[in-house]
């Protein structure tokens, strides 16, 4: 479920995310593999400034390897500790209590240095709706853990989930708002499913991801679609190359309305559809 994030949501989500940061050590900070840059809140930055962070790269399966490859080189780089799971089936999963209790290796060191025993390592999942943030929590419990949706605001008593030897999961994740500003943002945001279907225009959606996956996979475009003469391309098509594509989409799929005209409605649907259900291949929106 997403829902739409109005000032006072974000506000009380923000509020939200500072308590629940106190009560603990580590952030795991989830984002979508095929828009790892676009599915995070820079607030994270701000409000998880002083606590270790592991940014993991979840629905690896669903983005192109190579490029989730490219992606965690910058972000180790950058000096970000990062992994990369499907939550879905728990590939990747089991290694995030290790990746976890390396990040709380100095906390530990210096309690110990005090004569005291370090507890478990706390950690809670952060990230903007539909990443998959109930999904790897359930992977992690073992079970399903009941969803409260992502309602800022909505609140039920918070447990820690024992997973493996060294770490406590909060069983609640935290969730902030996606980004707004930029367009080509938020029409990859949409284009993954990040934002609500009725505040998007498919549309819009659609000329997005055939320009972007003309740029960086047109053999795709042209297997999935029966187009024979699909050049690659290095600049950003014009808007007329791309309703060409569309008509000739269209004319394949059947979706032709009244006096032969093409139907664009129905033609962007099968597009955005077909990107979503992986019809077209593992491919990722943005690279670094
Ligand atoms: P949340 O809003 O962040 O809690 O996201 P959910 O856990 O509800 O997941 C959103 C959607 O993504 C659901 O349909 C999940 O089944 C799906 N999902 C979550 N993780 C993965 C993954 O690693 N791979 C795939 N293919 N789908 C996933």
């Amino acid at each position: 479920m997403t829902i739409q994030w109005y000032p006072g949501h974000m506000a009380k989500a923000k509020r939200q995310m500072i308590e629940k940061i106190k009560l603990i050590d580590v952030v795991i900070e989830l984002v979508d593999s095929r828009i790892p840059e676009s599915s995070r809140n820079p607030l994270v930055d701000e409000i998880a400034a002083d606590k270790p962070r592991l940014l993991i790269l979840n629905k690896a399966d669903m983005a192109d390897p190579h490029v989730t490859s490219a992606w965690k080189d910058t972000f180790k780089q950058k000096g970000y500790s990062v992994h990369s799971v499907n939550s879905q089936t728990g590939e990747g999963t089991k290694a995030i209590p290790d990746l976890v209790h390396q990040l709380t290796l100095k906390k530990r060191e210096k309690l110990e240095s005090k004569g005291f025993n370090a507890r478990a390592d706390r950690a809670l999942i952060l990230g903007i709706p539909n990443v998959g943030k109930s999904t790897l929590i359930n992977r992690l419990a073992n079970k399903k853990i009941a969803k409260i949706g992502d309602r800022p605001g909505v609140t039920k008593a918070q447990q820690w989930i024992k997973v493996g030897k060294t770490m406590e999961l909060l069983d609640t994740p935290g969730i902030l708002w996606p980004k707004f500003e930029d367009p080509d943002v938020g029409l990859r945001l949409a284009a993954t499913g990040a934002i609500k279907d009725e505040l998007v225009d498919f549309q819009d959606i659609a000329v997005f991801l055939l320009k972007t996956l003309w740029m960086s996979y047109p053999e795709t475009l042209s297997d999935r679609y029966g187009i024979s003469d699909l050049p690659p391309i290095e600049a950003e098509p014009a808007i007329e190359e791309i309703v060409e594509l569309f008509d000739v989409i269209g004319k394949r799929r059947g979706c032709v309305a009244g006096g032969g005209h093409i139907d664009y409605d129905r033609t962007a649907e099968i597009i955005v559809r077909d990107y979503r259900s992986q019809k077209l291949g593992r491919l990722t929106l943005e690279r670094p």
